[in-house]
């Protein structure tokens, strides 16, 4: 265990407020967070609660689009600074790699539901730390050479908005490698979105036409190209972190 400087403990008040995320009456969760420590993360949060609406009179925020899994995690961000999104280590003993794949796609789906989420709640430190996790979980399951597309393509160009969400240009880079010539068949087989097509299809020509046919994908997590703070030109989430203190 390392220690940190108390400087850099939470600040967390005695206030607390409850987020229901999930679709009344039967699809949602409660979740009871310090009112000082979520409004400083998020700033949708702290304009629904500096107005005079019933939000705030009840201390009650409901966010019926979104997922009561995604929220835990973005809660466990809260206090932990760490994304807990992980259903499995490793591919175990005895179980078969298409289980293993299963797995990561299902925690993929669910970290692009948290970066959509980021974007609601305005948090881009957590789309950051998201997006960070996205990444190496696009490398490994390249690696294993399975497909993560699927109906996700129309579920992220559906939610997000400008031609350069992070998310967007994530899911081009990932299908743009995948996309071998025997592959390209079944890609057009898909209706998958207009401008997600057009993007897919210029990104390959570009690779092709500059001979890269190599199967690395080379997702660097650099800040300029995934990550929300740079837009704005804030410090990134990384260099936030509460730093360990040797003795
Ligand atoms: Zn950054």
């Amino acid at each position: 265990m390392e220690r940190c400087s108390s400087k850099e403990s939470l600040v967390l008040g005695t206030m607390v407020l409850t987020v229901r995320a999930g679709l009344e009456p039967d699809a949602h969760e409660d979740f009871t967070v310090h009112d000082n420590l979520i409004r400083t993360h998020s700033p949708f949060i702290d304009a629904a609660m500096r107005n005079d609406w019933k939000e705030a009179q009840e201390r009650l925020i409901k966010m019926p689009e979104t997922d009561p899994v995604c929220f835990h995690i973005y809660v466990q961000w809260l206090y932990s600074s760490r994304i807990h999104s992980a259903v499995t280590t490793a591919a175990k003993p005895g179980s078969t790699i298409w289980a293993y794949s299963k797995a990561l796609n299902r925690e993929f789906d669910t970290l692009v539901g948290c970066w959509i989420m980021g974007d609601v709640l305005r948090d881009t430190d957590f789309q950051d730390a998201t997006m960070d996790i996205l990444m190496k979980l696009c490398r490994t399951i390249h690696g294993l050479g399975i497909e993560i597309l699927g109906p996700l393509a129309h579920y992220v160009y559906a939610h997000t908005t400008g031609k350069t969400s992070p998310l967007k240009a994530l899911l081009v880079a990932h299908t743009t490698v995948s996309l071998t010539p025997r592959k390209m068949e079944l890609f057009f087989k898909e209706d998958y979105p207009k401008d997600f097509v057009t993007e897919v299809l210029s990104a390959v020509y570009r690779r092709w036409n500059n001979g890269n046919t190599g199967q690395l994908l080379n997702l660097e997590a650099k800040c300029e190209t995934y990550h929300q703070h740079y837009k704005t030109g804030g410090p990134c989430y990384k260099d936030k972190l509460p730093k360990p203190m040797p003795l």
